[in-house]
């Protein structure tokens, strides 16, 4: 057999070996077949009854997701349910079959291509890659029009699972079953949901393959690496060995990480810290616990927004903050409300296009526009602060007047819910993000206001240097340990410390060792970060001194560019602990 490499996008880290499964997909003919006109109304009933199986299916498929895996993953089933109701759909394709006298097969095709020119123009990466819901009904009426149901994925256990794309109800369904291998697929990005999933269930996944359905046959040997976004198809025996001296490798440094992760989180001399979690799902929370977070400093909750096709109801939102609250009790979450506007920007609402999404009508500032929205998340986040430790976050603060504003909002959410005697927790504590500099500068009024600050330092250092977080032209910019930075954050958290209140830092900057020791020479305990960062920074933290580090980090901001900075970290610290930047075997 043939041994080949195929590069793609690694989307969940791992390295595994195993044999392959390749999901049958639906292939559309290119070729139209028509019917005489007679048999139109046939046609047409051949058509509804196949649409009427797929609801029942539809229906089937969200109670036993819902049972099995958790009534959030069974909310795509609504989505799925509501395009194939949505009336216009059966409208166009009875019209093409009467008009153009195709058959259903032609019609569902011509629907498919029609949905998919559309939305391969939108912008926005999450978005455009919702195509797989439509295209994931119109596959399931195709194949129930000739009764062949998706048989393609059985047999997957113990098997590397190779799709063209993990439809959205394949995904929940098929990888939450626990013992598929690894995922390899034609099509995806990292934020499909797919990988999303893949992600929190530790399931190593390369997506952005192109063609490996067309190149890969069932039984084939894989060798799936989802750390650098390689599939080897039938690798010689020198390469497999190659292979798993790296898996072993990988192995063992995820071993590491997880003994990490279960010591003590105090400093050489004693000061207790605590690493917390930046999540998007309800689901990473056992995965982000693994990693040894001590709460959720921050829960992204705009992918409620971004998951769904609709608006999302209360009770939507209730049941991811009620997960959360239950998981993580005693532990605290911290729900960010929601930043979206600007470029992510949600069909939902048909938001008009800014000229600078950046700094424009996004977070707190959509918040405030949209309010019945905002009292909806509200509500729901309060409902769910009678299960467990729930705090609420406010992104993008910018001036007093939007705190006063978002306080006078939930003071009557709080209101009404004690009127109709909903319960929820009286003290739950209110803060904002501080991710704008006219915020930071003004952080000895604003701590006044506010149970704490969240410092978001991916937006804060992206205004406060006036670089495009995301521009790979202006990266070289885009400098945490300038000095002008430092000085901004050490206000802050010290600004905050001195009045009694929390302070944490959630961007990028908690989870880079040095950054961190700088952070914790500042005076901060808590650090928020991706999960998978927690085990090395609380190594470096456990390592090193708070109150000479104290000393050593005031010195820092003295200097004058973050170059002179970061020389100056690495020879006083690096050089001094070693064994405090370097995880693995
Ligand atoms: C930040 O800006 O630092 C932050 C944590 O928020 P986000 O990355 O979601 O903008
Ligand atoms: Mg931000």
């Amino acid at each position: 057999m043939e041994f080949f490499r195929l590069r793609g996008t690694g989307v969940a880290p791992g390295i595994v070996q195993g044999q392959a499964v390749v999901a049958e997909r639906v292939l559309y003919s290119a070729h139209k077949a028509y019917i005489p006109p007679h048999r139109v109304e046939d046609e047409l009933k051949r058509l509804r009854d196949a649409m009427a199986e797929t609801r029942e299916d539809l229906a089937g498929l969200k109670r036993d997701v819902g049972a099995k895996i958790g009534e959030e993953h069974s909310f795509i089933f609504d989505a799925h349910l509501l395009i194939l109701e949505d009336r216009s759909l059966l409208q166009a394709l009875e019209k093409l079959i009467r008009e153009e006298n195709v058959n259903s097969e032609t019609a569902l095709a011509e629907m498919n291509e029609h949905y998919r020119k559309i939305f391969e123009a939108i912008e926005d990466e999450y978005f455009r890659q919702r195509q797989s819901d439509v295209s994931d009904v119109l596959g399931k009426v195709y194949r129930n029009l000739d009764g062949k149901k998706d048989a393609g994925l059985e047999g997957v256990q113990d098997r590397i699972l190779v799709a063209h794309d993990l439809l959205p109800s394949e995904a929940a369904l098929r990888l939450s079953r626990g013992r598929v291998l690894a995922v390899a697929l034609d099509m995806g990005g990292p934020t499909s949901h797919a990988a999303i999933l893949a992600r929190s269930l530790d399931i190593p996944t390369v997506v952005g393959l192109h063609d490996i359905t067309q190149k890969v046959q069932n039984g084939d040997m894989l060798i799936v690496d989802g750390t650098d976004g390689e599939v080897l198809v039938n690798p010689p025996p020198t390469v497999r060995k190659e292979f798993l001296s790296k898996k072993e490798k990988y192995d063992g440094y995820r071993r590491e990480l997880r003994k990490v992760a279960r010591l003590r989180s105090v400093t050489l001399d004693g000061s207790r810290f605590f690493p917390m979690a930046n999540i998007e799902l309800a689901e990473e929370i056992g995965y982000a616990m693994s990693y040894g977070a001590e709460g959720i400093g921050l829960f992204r909750s705009e992918y409620i927004y971004l998951q769904r096709s609709t608006l999302p109801s209360e009770e939507d939102h209730y049941e991811v903050y009620a997960r959360l609250a239950r998981d993580a009790q005693p532990r605290p979450v911290y729900v960010r409300t929601i930043d979206i506007g600007g470029d992510k920007n949600l069909p939902q609402l048909q938001i008009e296009k800014e000229p600078n999404p950046a700094l424009g009508l996004r977070a707190v500032r959509f918040s405030l526009r949209t309010q019945d929205l905002f009292r909806v998340q509200l509500r729901a986040i309060l409902r769910a602060s009678a299960l467990g430790n729930l705090r609420i976050l406010i992104p993008m603060i910018t001036e007093i007047e939007e705190v006063g504003e978002v306080k006078a909002i939930f003071t009557e959410v709080k209101a009404e819910l004690r009127e109709k005697k909903i319960p929820f927790d009286e003290k739950i504590p209110l803060g904002i993000m501080i991710e704008v500099p006219a915020a930071a500068a003004m952080a000895d009024i604003l701590i006044k206001e506010v149970d704490y600050f969240s410092i978001g330092t991916n937006d804060l250092i992206q205004y406060h240097l006036a670089v495009d977080r995301s521009n790979e032209f202006v990266s070289y910019l885009y400098k945490p340990f300038h000095p002008s930075v430092l000085r901004l954050v050490r206000f802050v958290i010290t600004t905050a410390l001195k009045e009694g209140k929390d302070v944490a830092v959630c961007g990028e900057m908690a989870a880079d060792p040095l950054m961190a020791i700088m952070l914790l020479g500042f005076g901060l305990r808590k650090f928020s970060m991706n999960p998978i960062f927690i085990p090395r920074v609380k190594k470096a933290l456990r390592v090193v001194d708070a109150r000479t580090v104290r000393r050593i980090v005031n010195q820092a901001v003295e200097l004058r560019s973050a170059q002179e900075v970061e020389e100056y970290l690495i020879e006083k610290l690096l050089v001094k602990h070693p064994e405090a930047f370097f995880l693995g075997p």
